[in-house]
């Protein structure tokens, strides 16, 4: 019995608003809360529920009418106070036991509630729009910083090539490989900015795979061999000699665990060695290991090297440069291609990076002669000019005209990969000028690329981009 008024005790002074009514729809029992929150006070017995709840219960000759699903789950409904102010609730209500006629409601203010939530839906948005802007930018910023230093390493280039004095040349070669460093490091942001927005997609076409791994070995066998490191590259018989990938983004992991193992290594050697470690149907798993003796890792610092900008130690990034930003990428390469990247490493006994990676093969693999498959390799030099525009770009056919169309054209595509419809049109808009005087053929594909953009067809738009690029070329 003492137990049970203690009970009783607490519903009175709960928090929380607690009601009873009748089959006729009066409020029987108020309790503190609901008299105070409602504003009705002691007025509030007797009164029809309908008058706290209009939306949900309408007075009626026998009681009320509703549509409430009386039971245990929670329910959103708007309370009204005594001057017809109101307020969200969140309410159970429930039938009385047995016949009793009775009905029992709870509710709660959520108000508070509810405008926490907005608040917090408003910062996350807002958060969102900021990063948005923030990967836009750095995307658009790398890029804009890429033509001027495309122009300085042309131009030392060029001048490499005349007849200089030993001073000029040293000189020379310390620019060009500035900037080719500085090079490596925008692509990395550029890339990173678009893999952190998700706007980063992957090509999957035919490719020679030894002829990718020739690529990749003539690309680090002077640097590597120039400080007396030993250099292998071994594939095994059971890769096929056409894979279907993303040869560029293959190319882009070796090259960056490649760069590294040639940058913290100093004596021994480096090995890069591909196994084909599955199949199921036309795909098969590629698993490359790569390896050096040199300075290793430690095992703390192991755990956070796939993380971004984040470099071993200070002393070591000041001695060997970089961002940090590689093995991130590589990461979230590898990954997008199916795969994983791991690390074995012991301080001063060298690493062992490997990764695997899933690729198409095709099923008439063993008929298809060499001579079908002809490689492409990327070329970065030359893709952008630093000249000025200059009013001859507008006279379609001429130097400055083609290389603005480039230009201008790259940047769309950036749009495009970033989803800024808006500025993609702006430029399209400035591809359409340039073009003004273009022979039929080329407005045709013109206008296919201009209607492509407008309905945001993506696979239009890069066919439309190859298309006219081609015609440029
Ligand atoms: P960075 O562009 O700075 O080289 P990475 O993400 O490629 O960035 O590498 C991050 C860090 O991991 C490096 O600064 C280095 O401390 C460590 N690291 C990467 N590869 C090796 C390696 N083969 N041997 C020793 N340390 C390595």
């Amino acid at each position: 019995m003492e137990q049970n008024e203690n009970y009783l005790f607490s519903v009175e002074d709960a928090l929380e608003m607690v009601l009873m009514f009748g089959q006729e729809g009066a409020i029987s029992y108020a309790n503190n809360s609901a008299k105070n929150q409602l504003e009705f006070g002691d007025d509030l017995l007797g009164r029809h529920i309908s008058e706290v709840f209009p939306n949900t219960f309408q007075a009626a000759e026998d009681g009320f009418d509703t549509e409430y699903p009386f039971g245990e789950e929670v329910q959103s409904l708007v309370a009204y106070r005594k001057n017809r102010t109101c307020f969200p609730v969140e309410t159970r209500i429930m039938q009385g036991p047995g016949d009793s006629g009775q009905y029992i409601c709870m509710a709660i203010d959520v108000l508070e509630k509810e405008h926490l939530n907005r608040e917090v839906e408003q910062v996350r948005q807002e958060a969102e729009q900021a990063m948005k802007v923030k990967s836009e930018f750095v995307a658009n910023v790398t890029h804009e910083l890429r033509t001027p230093v495309n122009g300085i390493l042309g131009n030392a280039k060029e001048l490499l090539a005349e007849d200089i004095d030993e001073r000029t040349e040293r000189t020379l070669r310390v620019i060009e490989r500035c900037c080719s460093d500085m090079y490596k490091i925008m692509n990395n942001i550029l890339d990173f900015s678009k893999l952190e927005a998700g706007k980063f997609t992957l090509e999957n076409r035919e490719f020679d795979f030894r002829n990718m791994m020739d690529y990749v070995k003539k690309n680090h066998s002077n640097k590597i061999t120039e400080k007396g490191l030993e250099f292998f590259v071994t594939i095994s018989p059971k890769v096929p000699e056409h894979i279907i990938g993303d040869e560029l983004r293959i190319v882009q992991v070796l090259n960056n665990l490649l760069s590294n193992a040639q940058k913290f290594t100093a004596i021994g050697k480096i090995s890069v060695e591909v196994l084909k470690t599955a199949q199921i149907n036309d795909r098969i798993e590629l698993f490359f290991i790569v390896k050096d003796t040199g300075i290793g890792i430690d095992q703390a610092d192991r755990d956070k090297l796939f993380q971004s900008f984040s470099q071993v130690d200070a002393s070591i990034s000041r001695k060997y440069g970089g961002t940090g930003l590689g093995l991130n990428i590589c990461k979230q390469l590898v990954e997008m291609m199916g795969g994983s990247i791991e690390v074995e490493s012991k301080k001063n006994q060298g690493s062992t990076f490997s990764f695997s990676i899933w690729a198409g093969v095709k099923e008439e693999e063993a008929s298809v002669s060499q001579d079908d498959i002809v490689l492409s390799m990327p070329s970065m030099q030359g893709a952008f000019s630093v000249e000025e525009e200059q009013d001859s770009s507008r006279i379609y056919g001429t130097r400055e005209n083609r290389e603005t169309l480039e230009r201008t054209l790259s940047k769309l595509i950036l749009c495009v990969e970033m989803e800024n419809w808006e500025k993609a049109e702006m430029f399209m808009e400035t591809v359409r000028q340039l073009t003004a005087e273009a022979p039929p053929e080329v407005k045709r594909v013109i206008l296919r690329l201009k209607m492509a953009i407008q309905k945001e067809n993506y696979d239009k738009i890069m066919s439309g981009y190859e298309e006219i690029s081609q015609m440029l070329q």
